[in-house]
């Protein structure tokens, strides 16, 4: 679906137009309350929120009584889905005795996955936040100066960082983190946030990170003219002597969020798209359609069991890993029962190997949420990973954003919670069919998913989110296996490979 937005000369009406982009056939017209004459409008860049509904916010004005004060101008939202069924909602009116004020300076962002919040400028200035296609007016952030804080990322915690120049060049202006009922958090002087980041800090256009209290932690990047674009990959790129090029920079978890990025993704052209992590670390976009190998059907997808040579290989690893005794080792249980809780798994993770139930993880389409992939602790992950197929995590993807690869290999991944009504244990693993990725399943991977299964954890949670949303010890996988010497801080980021090699060292799986 495509939208533009034609203004109609003779009645002053603005439309929003759907269009099918298969076709190019137009799909709805959607007609805004009309200006009345000698009365201009205005309107404000259309977004598309984390519900996936488009919003339009325009004004339309009036003078009730003709060329004489005073003049009213009606602040609009048309909210639209994908079929052309829309509300067209009244936000608020300026009413004005002396002066014809044309731009009310609106900016809109995502609230999640709930409706948007949008803050203008006109008047004392003025904030709202909506559900459905209802709208509360909430006060505005108060800054020195009394500009007015446009919207840009939404962290974690659902919180918003804003800026007080909408389009001044980065450093110019203030960073200010607000909530949704107008209170100010923190100001930073001479700084634009670009990126929510999963410790429930930013990090500003500088290259300078802060955290959630908007102290300063660090410094992401040095000497570069201007911030190195974040890919969706978690690729940093930088334009040099008219070319650009990929630059090594550390890899930067973004926030579960459906504005964690400027601009709602990596592309920054408006779309909220929520963003959230895999079970096993990696970044998962809320995007239904990765191209026509991989899409999230409309009526939910399919788990496609695994067959034919990678069924073989599979059976092949579980049954060495199991035939060579190696869980029932004495290294193996010394390993285990001297880490936490670890004595409580010994025996259930024979039982947890064995019931592994195996599926084609390039060919399944079902959610990842359905798959079981999130343990409904962070309140977006769920909302996010109902929007992901799990194929969209194993083979390269494009969609309207353009042609993504995955970064690195994942050669598995697997259920950690069961959704009522079903119960009993997590037992489905979703192998990796792609050459690449069953040169890596071996028996060590089939042991680190069992344990996956088996525990319900992710291989790794951070420090700030173990408090934040209440998981309890041993936390993670990789302080299950006793990798994580600084609790909270990722070892080796970006990669779970290191838990399969602790697994292989301690004599659990053997080495093939
Ligand atoms: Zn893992």
């Amino acid at each position: 679906m495509g939208f533009t937005m034609p203004a109609n000369s003779v009645t002053y009406t603005y439309s929003v137009v759907g269009i099918d982009p298969t076709t190019g056939a137009q799909k709805f017209n959607v007609l805004g309350t009309s200006c009345l004459p000698d009365a201009e409008c205005m309107s404000y860049p259309i977004i598309i929120a984390g519900d996936s509904y488009a919003y339009f916010a325009y004004e339309w004005s009036e003078f009730p009584t003709e060329y004489l004060y005073p003049f009213i101008r009606h602040l609009m939202v048309l909210r639209i889905d994908s079929s052309g069924n829309y509300e067209n909602i009244h936000v608020w009116d300026y009413t004005s005795d002396d002066i014809d004020l044309l731009d009310l300076g609106v900016s809109m962002i995502t609230n999640a996955d709930q409706g948007i919040l949008l803050t203008w400028s006109a008047g004392a200035g003025g904030m709202a936040v909506t559900a459905g296609s209802s709208v509360s007016l909430v006060s505005a952030p108060q800054v020195p100066g009394g500009d007015q804080v446009v919207p840009v990322l939404q962290a974690q915690d659902g919180s918003f960082i804003g800026t007080t120049c909408r389009y001044c060049a980065p450093g110019y202006g203030d960073m200010v983190a607000f909530d949704a009922t107008g209170n100010v958090r923190w100001i930073v002087p001479n700084e634009t946030p670009q990126i929510a980041t999963a410790d429930g800090g930013v990090t500003g256009k500088s290259g300078i990170t802060y955290d959630q209290y908007g102290n300063a932690t660090g410094q992401m990047f040095w000497k570069l003219l201007s911030m190195p674009a974040y890919s969706w990959i978690r690729q940093w790129y930088s334009p040099t002597g008219g070319m650009t090029d990929a630059i090594n920079l550390a890899i930067m978890q973004w926030a579960t969020s459906y504005t964690a990025t400027a601009g709602g993704n990596p592309s920054s052209q408006g779309t909220a798209v929520g963003v959230t992590v895999s079970p096993g670390g990696q970044p998962v976009f809320g995007l239904p359609n990765r191209g026509p190998g991989c899409q999230l059907p409309a009526g939910g997808g399919t788990k496609v069991p695994l067959s034919g040579a990678a069924l073989t290989q599979f059976h092949a690893e579980g049954s060495a890993l199991m035939l060579g005794n190696y869980l029932t080792s004495p290294s193996c249980s010394t390993f285990f029962t001297g880490t936490p809780l670890g004595a409580n798994y010994l025996d259930p993770v024979s039982l947890a190997v064995i019931e592994q139930v195996p599926y084609d993880a390039v060919q399944s389409n079902i959610s990842m949420y359905d798959a079981g992939m999130s343990d409904g602790k962070i309140p977006l992950d769920a909302s996010v990973k109902k929007n992901s197929p799990v194929c969209g995590d194993f083979v390269a993807w494009h969609n309207k954003y353009g042609t993504h690869r995955v970064k690195g290999i994942t050669s598995a991944e697997s259920q950690i919670s069961v959704l009522p009504p079903a119960s009993g244990p997590a037992t489905d693993i979703y192998i990796n069919t792609a050459p690449s990725g069953l040169a890596l399943l071996t028996q060590g991977t089939i042991l680190h998913e069992a344990l996956h299964n088996l525990t319900g954890l992710y291989d790794f949670m951070l420090g700030d989110w173990r408090t934040l949303y209440g998981y309890q010890p041993p936390y993670d996988l990789k302080t299950f296996v006793g990798i994580e010497p600084i609790p909270g801080v990722d070892p080796s980021p970006g990669s779970t490979h290191d838990i399969t090699i602790q697994l292989v060292t301690q004599g659990c799986a053997g080495a093939n």
